[in-house]
């Protein structure tokens, strides 16, 4: 095996800039689209042909690091999944050359590593249900030590952001070195994000899950009701919320547990790169009590509910009103 060649920052850039490209493809083709898996939640091409490059890609350069991802292949080695794994096959051989269906498989499951000391967490395609629809979604990926995320990169080709002339964000930070922006396609210079300085709740833009499923829309309701909000939420799916939110697009993210799940807690994967994103780009993020979210627990962040993530400014305030709703 190589010796790591690159630092894991510039890996995860150039890693899940590769890997974007061909979720755009898979969607402009869209072929053998979706499979359900068990908890009736949508799969795509997309999301297991990234997840087995990323994969692949992470063991030729960092051998010793676990992944922590998504996705596996057991529902894609099924008969009636042939053509979807043909597919896969295609996508992945687009940047792999030759990369067979048994190998691709294996390349996928070797994100069941175990989530404890330095590893990795994936989510190749993060908001599947808003990649098909045509909406938001983002590659996720960040390095984890010790509970700490300490870089994190997701790829948004659907974003876009004030400051570029093109949607198609390749977001980034390194823990103690900002939060960064660059288009997607690497032409044009990295832009350095910063969270607004909005302090008026009344004002506050919140950016909450497109799918009302994955979300308590009657308790944000009654948030925005007390803190007397005016402007409409924006939806948005996947991480893509703690991308706006560093960019100043957005001033507070808010996930409360959905009312039929309450005991719902979320996945790391979802999380860990737009955390620290948002966090280097001056925000604050807590669960909805407070709490420091903890990467230390597997890969449930299975000591937190929900998340609050805001520019800072605007946290206490949030914090306080959440709880009130969430009391009665
Ligand atoms: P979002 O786009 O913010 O709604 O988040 C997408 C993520 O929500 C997915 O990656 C899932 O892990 C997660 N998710 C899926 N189903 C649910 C659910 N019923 N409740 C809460 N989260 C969910
Ligand atoms: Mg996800």
């Amino acid at each position: 095996m190589s010796q790591p060649t690159s630092s894991p920052l510039d890996f995860a850039l150039d890693t899940v800039r590769h890997a974007s490209t061909i979720a755009e493809a898979v969607y402009a083709q869209m072929q053998n689209a979706s499979l359900s898996k068990k908890d009736s939640s949508p799969v795509t091409v997309a999301d297991f042909s990234i997840q087995a490059y990323i994969a692949q890609q992470l063991a030729q350069q960092f051998p010793k690091d676990p992944l922590v991802a998504e996705e596996r292949s057991e529902i894609l080695r099924k008969p009636e999944a042939r053509k979807t794994l043909k597919s896969v096959t295609q996508y992945v051989g687009t940047l792999l050359p030759g990369a067979d269906a048994d190998e691709i498989c294996r390349w996928i499951d070797l994100g069941a590593g175990e989530a404890r000391g330095r590893f990795w967490t994936l989510d190749p395609i993060d908001g599947t249900k808003g990649f098909i629809r045509g909406d938001q979604f983002a590659v996720a990926l960040a390095l984890i030590e010790d509970g700490q995320v300490q870089c994190g990169v997701l790829g948004c080709p659907r974003l876009k952001l004030p400051f570029f002339n093109q949607p198609g964000i390749l977001a980034f930070s390194q823990r103690g070195e900002g939060a960064w922006a660059m288009p997607l396609n690497g032409e044009g210079e990295a832009h350095r994000l910063g969270v607004s300085d909005h302090n008026r709740p009344q004002d506050a833009v919140l950016l909450r899950s497109f799918e009302t499923a994955h979300t308590n829309p009657k308790r944000i309701g009654l948030v925005r009701e007390k803190l007397g909000i005016r402007p409409e939420p924006v939806l948005f799916d996947s991480l893509v919320k703690y991308v706006a939110l560093a960019a100043g697009v957005g001033d507070v993210v808010l996930r409360i547990v959905p009312e039929s799940n309450p005991k719902r807690r979320e996945k790391i994967w979802d999380h860990a790169a737009g955390v620290l994103i948002a966090e280097e780009a001056g925000g604050r993020v807590t669960d909805i009590d407070g709490k420091t979210l903890d990467f230390s627990q597997g890969f449930r962040l299975e000591n937190n509910r929900g998340i609050l993530a805001t520019n800072g400014a605007l946290h206490d305030q949030f914090l306080k009103i959440v709880k009130e709703v969430l009391e009665n």
